[in-house]
């Protein structure tokens, strides 16, 4: 149910007079998509907009608000609360209960309470990793900006959320992050309440985060160079480079070479099954499909799905021999906006896995599997697995269109 269809939550209004307190306090549980969401900087700023007290923290997988204030102004609060919700959340109940006043000053975001391993409570945990989202493609792609290129750019509306989560309540401390010192930069971002970044828990830089790594044969050694550069001129020739995302491994070549998607179904051993192709933009669609309104606007969508539409004869036939439609895709991650773009043209990009087998999630399996070119993209946090190839692997993980999943995204945004 999205928070605009949700019931409203029920405060009692009562007429005021002269011997009531001037200011009343309330207790709220809020359950549903709540954490990982950007929730708790939305309730702080909505506190700071009706000038309440109190604070807010994630406990378990709901959010709790204590908010003290004058009766009209939390009703108001408890009404944006739901009806303003942040658009990847969904707000299924709001739990209010009254408290004594403690004459609180100031809204604060609080410890989080109790961490648990995440899904023990049987609750909805937090959206899967939302699509890297406009304003911070313009920061990716904006060459004064100190997250230029930075392929694991994010903040409370986009980035990795469960394959960084090692329990719950969702904070830094508790994911895989917390390898990661924040530099004075980035601490600055995640406490200020008017940053997109506030309570970011994954937010770093070029200067406190991690860092690609391109290895290849022979050994396995890194690749001198910059890996995204260098990537993107191995795909251009025709190379399939093995790249790790927040799921685990993908396989991507060139989609416009007969030659490497032809190679790509060999190694996979997928003679016809028709493979998905993901282009840079909208613009990149048109260029290379020849879609509608509505399937263009379904390919911008927040979930990044993979859309059907015509082509134009411009791809390789491989890559879906006898289909008039063909799957095209929008990159959901920085590391992948930037490498199409360096690649400067569509790219086949499919799980790295043969046929019926597991998608390869480590570092360890990647080589073995293919004995081809291998990007690997740690695991957000886990320095390890940069250093040394064989370390942690992706761990759990959600790939793209995963179905049956305990986790559930919020409701679609509009494009
Ligand atoms: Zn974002
Ligand atoms: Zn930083």
């Amino acid at each position: 149910m999205s928070p605009r269809e949700a019931s409203p939550p029920l405060i009692r209004t009562r007429v005021a007079d002269a011997a009531d307190p001037p200011v009343a306090a309330r207790m709220a549980e809020v359950r549903g998509v709540v954490q990982g969401v950007g929730f708790r900087p939305f309730v702080w700023r909505l506190a700071a907009r009706y000038g309440l007290a109190g604070w807010v923290r994630n406990r378990d997988g709901v959010v709790e608000i204590l908010a003290e204030g004058p009766e009209a102004s939390l009703e108001a609060f408890g009404w944006a609360l739901v009806q303003e919700a942040p658009s990847l959340a969904t707000v299924e109940e709001v739990r209010w209960a009254p408290r004594p006043t403690g004459f609180l000053a100031g809204f604060v975001v609080e410890q989080s309470l109790e961490a648990t391993e995440p899904g023990s409570s049987g609750l909805p945990l937090v959206t899967p990793a939302p699509p890297t989202c406009s304003a911070r493609l313009r920061e990716l792609l904006h060459p004064p900006d100190r997250r230029y290129r930075y392929p694991f750019i994010n903040c409370t509306e986009c980035g990795p959320r469960f394959t960084i989560i090692e329990a719950l309540p969702y904070d830094r401390v508790r994911t895989s992050m917390r390898a990661f010192p924040m530099c004075a930069d980035c601490a600055r971002e995640y406490e200020d309440p008017t940053d997109r970044r506030f309570h970011a828990e994954p937010v770093a830089c070029p200067m406190c985060g991690p860092h690609l790594t391109l290895r290849d044969s022979p050994g396995w050694g890194p690749h001198p160079g910059d890996p995204i550069v260098e990537a993107a001129e191995m795909l251009r020739q025709g190379a399939i480079v093995a790249v790790k995302g927040l799921g685990g491994f993908h396989l991507a070549c060139d989609a416009t070479n007969e030659a490497a998607v032809a190679r790509l179904r060999h190694r996979k051993t997928r003679p016809d099954k028709p493979f998905a192709v993901m282009v840079a933009s909208p613009a990149w669609a048109g260029e290379f499909f020849d879609p509608s309104p509505d399937e263009l606007r379904a390919l911008s969508s927040w979930r990044a799905p993979i859309v059907l539409m015509p082509d134009r004869g411009l791809l390789a036939s491989s890559v879906a021999p006898g289909h008039k439609r063909q799957g095209a895709m929008l990159p959901s991650t920085p590391l992948h906006h930037l490498l199409v773009r360096e690649a400067d043209r569509p790219l086949v990009m499919t799980s790295g896995n043969r046929s019926d087998e597991p998608i390869c999630v480590t570092d360890d399996d990647a080589p073995a599997l293919w004995n081809r070119r291998c990007l690997p993209r740690p695991r957000p946090g886990d320095r390890r697995s940069l250093r040394r190839l064989g370390g942690h692997g992706a761990g759990r993980h959600l790939p793209r269109g995963s179905k049956g999943s305990k986790l559930r995204p919020g409701r679609t945004a509009s494009p």
